[in-house]
């Protein structure tokens, strides 16, 4: 396994020096897998300012699709071939179909009543009955035998730096016979790799991070926690790896419950850093891929400027594909780790 990576550096006069050479390092880093290269550059503090969260509450909850007062009146159901009780309800949470679909079969699971849960609040017993929930929907697809139901997909905005216009917890849910752009570059990556190297490239990934130590962060179950080598968000990329499953179908509830544990862990740590927002998605491959591990991955998000507005991703990422990260993964993983060694 190759962790490539590319040095740089950047010679400039620095005016606050009497225009004394300053030379500033960075670093260009080859996924391992797929060659998807990210930067490391413009180091900074990795601290940033929460906003009023109590306002941000307030101010959203009036109108909010997902509230308990509206989210069996206003939100759409299911037909009867596809999900017979139209919506999926477990105590709090509710599944229903995305009213602006990003695929064929489409749906939102709204995580429960409250409007506004703090991400360091998050309970790892709530996410893990929301995946379960997913899990439900996606084996009544499979019970219809939909031709669409191929690739599960869990897909997660938390707080509107990530991209969520909603504040209230829910989750992103479809399946397609399509895999998304980087899935699909893993799934063909992933085959070539069991082909010339005759190994699964996870389990191989697993065991060199665990070895290596540097980007490891611990183990849940037969859940393995790492810090992303080459990650595309500017505060690193947290990665668990289920052992010996390809796909979302094949998750126990164990896995889910230790998957939550391990995000909450995450959150944690990050929540020191001042960050409250995240991406999380599950890569999943079709029952039947062996050359695939189920994996997800953790990207916590952050605001360039509260003030402004401006997010964290800018051309380089948005058009070039190009992942920039503001510390050593390496150094990240320093900040992650004690939350990753508590006792279960
Ligand atoms: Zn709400």
């Amino acid at each position: 396994m190759e962790f490539t990576i590319i040095s740089k550096e950047t010679v400039l006069l620095n005016p606050l020096q009497d225009m004394q050479r300053r030379r500033v390092a960075s670093e260009i880093r080859l996924d391992p897998l797929t060659g998807r290269s990210s930067r490391i550059c413009h180091f900074m503090k990795l601290q940033w300012e929460k906003p009023d969260f109590a306002q941000l509450a307030d101010r959203t909850a009036a109108g909010c699709p997902f509230c308990p007062e509206r989210v069996t009146t206003i939100t759409p159901c299911f037909p009867p071939e596809i999900l017979p009780e139209g919506r999926l309800v477990s105590e709090d949470r509710v599944l229903f179909p995305n009213l602006a679909p990003y695929e064929a079969l489409s749906a939102v699971a709204v995580m429960g009543a409250e409007h506004f849960i703090p991400m360091a609040r998050l309970a790892p017993e709530r996410i893990a009955a929301s995946f379960d929930l997913c899990l439900t929907f996606f084996r009544a697809l499979q019970r219809a035998k939909h031709p669409e139901s191929v690739y599960h997909m869990i897909n997660w905005n938390y707080m509107p730096p990530s991209g969520s216009s909603i504040i209230h917890p829910h989750l992103q849910v479809f399946a397609g016979s399509f895999a998304p752009n980087l899935m699909r570059l893993e799934l063909s990556a992933a085959h070539a790799y069991r082909e010339s190297h005759g190994s699964n490239y996870w389990d191989d990934l697993v065991a060199a991070e665990r070895s290596a130590g540097g980007r490891y962060l611990g183990r849940i179950g037969r859940t393995s926690w790492l810090s992303a080598f080459a990650p595309m968000g500017i505060a690193g990329d947290v990665v668990a790896v289920v052992d010996d499953i390809h796909c979302t179908l094949e998750l126990t509830p164990d896995d889910l419950a230790d998957l939550a544990l391990g995000l909450t862990r995450a959150m944690a740590a990050y929540d020191d850093m001042g960050i409250f927002s995240f991406n999380m998605n599950f890569f999943t491959g079709a029952a039947g891929d062996d050359h695939y591990r189920l994996h997800l991955v953790f990207s916590p998000r952050a605001y360039f400027s509260q003030a402004l507005g401006t997010p964290d991703v800018g051309a380089l990422q948005q058009l070039y594909r190009e992942g920039v990260c503001m510390a050593f993964p390496e150094e990240i993983n320093q900040r992650l780790k004690p939350r990753f060694s508590a006792e279960r």
